[in-house]
């Protein structure tokens, strides 16, 4: 916890610190990823969770396919209008704070799908905190964009309230009528 001041010489010793520091320490260290497999990328995040490439060294290996005890969407894969709906859905049911990672070209911009039926990039429908290139990307770009989450996370305000991060244009409000 390197952000943290041990004061010595005090008899029975003591740590200062303050609340951001604390509170940000824990959260980057104890992500819960809510895994959006939509296509290929997903078995690449598989991957990352398991022995060889091991997320668990930084604490983000709980993955739960429950929103409401997720604070980490990755979204891997090709995302298309039909199932817009319901990636929102899952969205708006994680709790504050919460972030997200757009995993590969197809979650990112749409990739080579360059047509009416794909999502041209998850932040059209949620704001996102990192995108990672490839198709797909290697495991190792995933945790890569994993810490540098938590080195973002050390810097927000622990206690900020309400919706962290805004919303993204809605353009296409019948299909999310409730964006
Ligand atoms: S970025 Fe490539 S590997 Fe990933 S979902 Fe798209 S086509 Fe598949």
């Amino acid at each position: 916890m390197g952000s943290l001041t041990e004061v010595t010489n005090t008899g029975d010793g003591f740590m200062a610190t303050t609340i951001d520091a604390v509170v940000n320490w824990g959260r980057k260290n104890s992500l819960w990823p809510m895994p959006l497999g939509l296509s290929c990328c997903a078995i690449e995040m598989m991957s990352m969770v398991g022995p060889r490439f091991d997320l668990a060294r930084f604490g983000a290996e709980a993955m739960r396919f429950s929103p409401r005890q997720c604070d980490l969407m990755i979204v891997a894969g090709t995302l298309t209008w039909k199932m817009a709906q319901a990636a929102r859905t899952i969205y708006d049911q994680m709790p504050e704070p919460k972030w997200v990672i757009a995993m590969g070209v197809c979650a990112s911009s749409g990739g080579m799908y360059r047509n009416y039926s794909v999502v041209q990039g998850v932040d059209l429908l949620f704001p996102v905190d990192m995108y990672v290139p490839g198709c797909p990307p290697r495991p190792e770009a995933v945790i890569d964009a994993v810490l540098k989450l938590q080195k973002r996370i050390e810097r927000e305000r622990a206690w900020s309230t309400g919706r962290q991060r805004p919303m993204p244009a809605n353009p296409r409000g019948p299909i999310l009528a409730r964006s």
